[in-house]
């Protein structure tokens, strides 16, 4: 069993309000405490790492900042097995998804380990008698709020860049799923981070999350959930005049032409909705399908849909339990009012018995794109069908959405493809494919309402970093 403290200056102790129950959602039972924190753990947390960003972390080269992730890849890696097991049973994760995340935020560290030393700045041409260069330099303290719905690769994908940049951190987890970050951190700890460069503080949004973005001394702030929650956190980091990155959600569209190859496209097209039972936020939960494919389509999506394996995590099954009772009834809600308002449900795959958060995939038809179950992120196993006559509503359709995360052209025809990613508003666009997010290599971030700046990629390190230009006048 983990630690249900905080760790703070590599150090664990106790959160200010004690601790707070962690449950299983594939069977409702009690698992294990976090700390329960407020301003005060966050304040002590945001004062060690400062402390670090001045002394030991902010004097460690580059060089060796890139080992010490490499060691924690290491050890990682070694431990993903474990790692994969809590994560399952916290956040009701089927054991091979769990796997694969655990492998994930191993890469994280991994890649950004090799980075570490390679970011650099520029020299550039300026009047004559000058000399002028760039540093990218670490902005000091940064704050990382992140969501219950892969809070390993979560984990690694925020953390990992901004420690390899040079800055001293301070995560804070979704209440709902954070015990594999808890042994991640008794792994870190072990790898030898200096005191104060990684602290981790649990609890609410609503005490330590709110506290992390009031704190003054933050000099950025990488926020991963909802648009709601993302506003409140920018208002807040608005009064500091602090930066802030936003990853928000999605409402990702699939889109098939009546050219595509549906072998290769309906299974990839189940998985981006079932993966984490519909949980993520760049789900494919659009599919907006040419009308001449349309019902051969949907055919082929229901004898999927009837055939996927429902249950607990530790099962294996395709998909697991939805993480809370409250987003259970979210999702309900949000199918129910569909159907109440003239949604067809075109299959439904049957629910398992037992207390678990189950919610059965679906796929739903007859749906306007202006309804709410086509706007709204609804974060669960829930695909509408959308008919489409040509191109040019193809890509109405697609952008026509508050969000604008991934999206998906399935085509043969070339001309088509790079007109459709040309005019979809985007961040990351599939051609024949879809990868949820694609690799720690790539670039991931929104535009419109799923949010701005990037992480993944070597172009995470630019957001986690600022510039300073150097002019020199030597005659
Ligand atoms: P959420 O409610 O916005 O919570 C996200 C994080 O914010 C959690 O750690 C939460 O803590 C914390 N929080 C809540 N209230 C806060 C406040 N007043 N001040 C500061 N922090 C606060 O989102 P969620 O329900 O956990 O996650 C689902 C959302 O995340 C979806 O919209 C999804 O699309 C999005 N998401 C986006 C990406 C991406 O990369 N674009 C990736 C994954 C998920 P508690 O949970 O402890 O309340
Ligand atoms: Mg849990």
């Amino acid at each position: 069993m983990s630690k249900a403290q905080n760790y703070i200056n590599g150090k664990w102790v106790d959160g200010s309000l004690g601790t707070m129950d962690m449950i299983n959602p594939s069977h409702d039972t009690v698992i294990g405490q976090i700390a329960r924190s407020d301003d005060r753990d966050v304040d002590a947390a945001v004062a060690a790492a400062r402390a670090a960003f001045e002394g030991v972390w902010g004097q460690t080269p580059a060089f060796e900042r890139g080992r010490l992730l490499q060691k924690a890849a290491q050890k990682l890696f070694e431990h993903a097995e474990e790692l994969a097991r809590i994560e399952s049973a916290d956040a009701g994760k089927p054991l091979s998804q769990a796997r694969a995340d655990a492998q994930l935020v191993a890469r994280y560290f991994e890649f950004y380990a090799g980075a570490a030393d390679k970011l650099h700045g520029e020299t550039i041409p300026y009047q004559n008698g000058f000399t002028v260069y760039t540093t990218r330099e670490p902005y000091g303290v940064t704050g990382h709020i992140i969501p219950w719905n892969y809070p390993l690769q979560m984990t690694g994908r925020t953390l990992a860049p901004a420690l390899a940049a040079g800055n001293a951190t301070v995560l804070k987890p979704a209440e709902d799923a954070c015990l594999a970050i808890v042994r991640l951190f008794e792994l870190l700890d072990e790898v030898g981070f200096p005191a104060g460069s990684i602290n981790l503080v649990t609890g609410r949004g609503d005490e330590a999350g709110a506290a992390l973005s009031k704190n003054r001394d933050i000099d950025h702030l990488a926020f991963t959930g909802s648009p709601e929650v993302g506003t409140l956190v920018m208002e807040t980091m608005a009064k500091n005049l602090r930066p802030v990155v936003l990853e928000l959600g999605g409402k990702s569209p699939q889109i098939v032409f009546e050219d595509a190859d549906l072998d290769a496209a309906l299974p990839v097209i189940v998985k981006a909705i079932i993966q984490n039972a519909g949980q993520t936020c760049s789900a494919g939960s659009r599919l907006l399908v040419h009308e001449s494919l349309h019902d051969r389509v949907v055919a082929g999506l229901v004898e999927r849909f009837n055939a996927i394996k429902v249950g607990p995590a530790e099962t294996d099954p395709d998909i697991g339990p939805i993480i809370s009772k409250k987003q259970l009834s979210r999702v309900t809600s949000l199918v129910d009012m569909a159907v109440k308002n003239g949604a067809e449900i075109l299959a439904q795959a049957a629910r398992p018995d037992g207390e678990g958060y189950f919610y059965p995939p679906t796929l739903l038809g007859a749906i306007d794109n202006n309804h709410d179950v086509a706007q709204k992120e609804v974060f669960g196993p829930v695909l509408v069908v959308i008919p489409f006559s040509d191109e040019a509503e193809a890509l109405h359709l697609a952008n026509n959405v508050p969000y604008g995360l991934v999206a998906a052209v399935w085509t043969r025809d070339n001309g088509r493809a790079h007109r459709m990613v040309k005019g979809i508003r985007a961040g990351q666009v599939f051609v024949n494919g879809y990868g949820a997010g694609g690799g720690v290599e790539l670039p991931f971030g929104g535009m419109k309402q799923s949010g701005f700046g990037r992480e993944k990629g070597f172009e995470a390190l630019h957001h986690v970093t600022t510039t300073k230009t150097v002019i020199i006048n030597h005659g």
